[in-house]
């Protein structure tokens, strides 16, 4: 039986999501959105968000390896889909046959694709990657003719795209941007003088966000369809992930006492604990003790001393919450509640990181 009170719970607001989505397709002056939903949609879970993002106008979704691409498609989502990174000994026969679009960074990948298109008897769609300076993926700029010939001359491969991807788009204003779309400008020139005629995309939410100029033909939104913005554009995105528990036990301590493991906290004054059944186990990182608040009764509570595997205390002061009252670990924010940025910034990372790692077996999700 699933417990009415969660222990642990993920909960996604897919209202949220399409509200992002929706705007934006509207920030995306005409080009074509394509969702990023890898990494199980940052945490978000795949295939709820992947539905909700194409009934709110997206039209393509983006995948990092052809297995999550593939589950997708098996799961009945017929929208375009791309996937981008994949293992050296990957096959790519089933993502030709499940019409897939692929990546190709090399003329080995591109090899390795039109083989499998061979076997499947079908052509590939391929979208050939330049690095244009963030030097990850894609093609370095002085093989990029070699590639694009190599393409152009495959009869089983049709080249639909050229694209790339930004290194620091999230810093309006970076020399970077600009020097790699200029690199991106002469890549499409070559494959255009070699006879192809490929969609361009490039931009991330940052530059989706703030660089029009930069949304070519399509845009490849990952983080902002979650709500959270990378960029300080005073955006309406409504974060779409809360992370909650509940109280499970109360109790009053006398000044003195002292909490969790090591004793790191002690009492300064008569005061209410609530315990909350969630722990470094389920996601609340243990580093993060001494410096975490939780939303507790329409407030924020300091978590007394240590975050252990299973559980974790609040501070209650003179307020003695009831058994099963909901303790947000982080969410929208409403009120003045923790956010995931909040997480991020106190151990040194980025949102992406905090949501994304919510995917854990112990915390139940739930969609809205
Ligand atoms: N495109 C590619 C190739 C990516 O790897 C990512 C994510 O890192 C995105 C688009 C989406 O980026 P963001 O989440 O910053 O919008």
């Amino acid at each position: 039986m699933t417990p009415s009170f969660p222990r642990a719970e993920v909960v996604i607001d897919l209202d949220a999501v399409r509200h992002n989505v929706a705007l934006l397709t509207e920030r995306a002056s005409g080009a074509a959105l394509m969702t990023v939903v890898k990494a199980d949609a940052y945490g978000h879970g795949a295939l709820p968000v992947a539905r909700a993002a194409l009934e709110a106008g997206a039209t393509w979704l983006g995948a990092c390896s052809l297995d999550e691409a593939l589950e997708l498609r098996r799961a009945g989502i017929t929208a375009r889909l791309f996937s981008w990174l994949d293992m050296p000994d990957v096959d790519f026969a089933p993502g030709i046959e499940a019409d897939v679009d692929l990546a190709a960074s090399s003329i080995g990948e591109l090899r390795r694709i039109a083989d499998a298109a061979r076997r499947v008897g079908a052509r590939a769609r391929v979208h050939l990657k330049i690095d244009t300076g963030l030097s990850r993926n894609g093609c370095p700029p002085p093989l990029w003719a070699e590639l694009v010939e190599a393409a152009a001359a495959e009869p089983l491969i049709e080249v639909v795209g050229v694209w790339s991807h930004l290194a620091c788009a999230d810093e309006p204003g970076h020399a970077s941007v600009d020097l790699q779309a200029k690199r991106f400008d002469e890549a499409y020139e070559a494959a255009r003088a070699a006879g192809l005629d490929p969609m361009r995309h490039l931009a991330n939410s940052a530059a989706l966000l703030t660089r029009p100029d930069l949304h070519f033909d399509l845009v490849r939104p990952g983080i902002a369809t979650y709500g959270l913005n990378p960029v300080p554009t005073g955006e309406d995105l409504r974060p779409a992930m809360t992370f909650r528990s509940s109280v499970v036990l109360t109790k009053r301590v006398p000044a003195g006492e002292s909490v969790s493991y090591g004793h790191s906290w002690t009492a300064d004054r008569d005061t209410t604990l609530a315990l909350v059944p969630c722990g470094y186990a389920d996601g609340v990182p243990r580093v993060l003790s001494g410096r975490l608040d939780v939303w507790l009764g329409g407030r924020r509570r300091p978590v007394a001393g240590r975050v252990c595997m299973d559980q974790l205390v609040v501070d209650c002061g003179d307020t003695e919450p009831e058994l099963g009252a909901e303790v947000v670990l982080f969410g929208a924010g409403a009120g003045g509640a923790p956010t995931a940025r909040e997480w991020a910034d106190k151990l040194g990372t980025i949102d992406y990181e905090v949501v994304t790692s919510m995917y854990r077996p112990r915390v139940r999700r739930r969609y809205l």
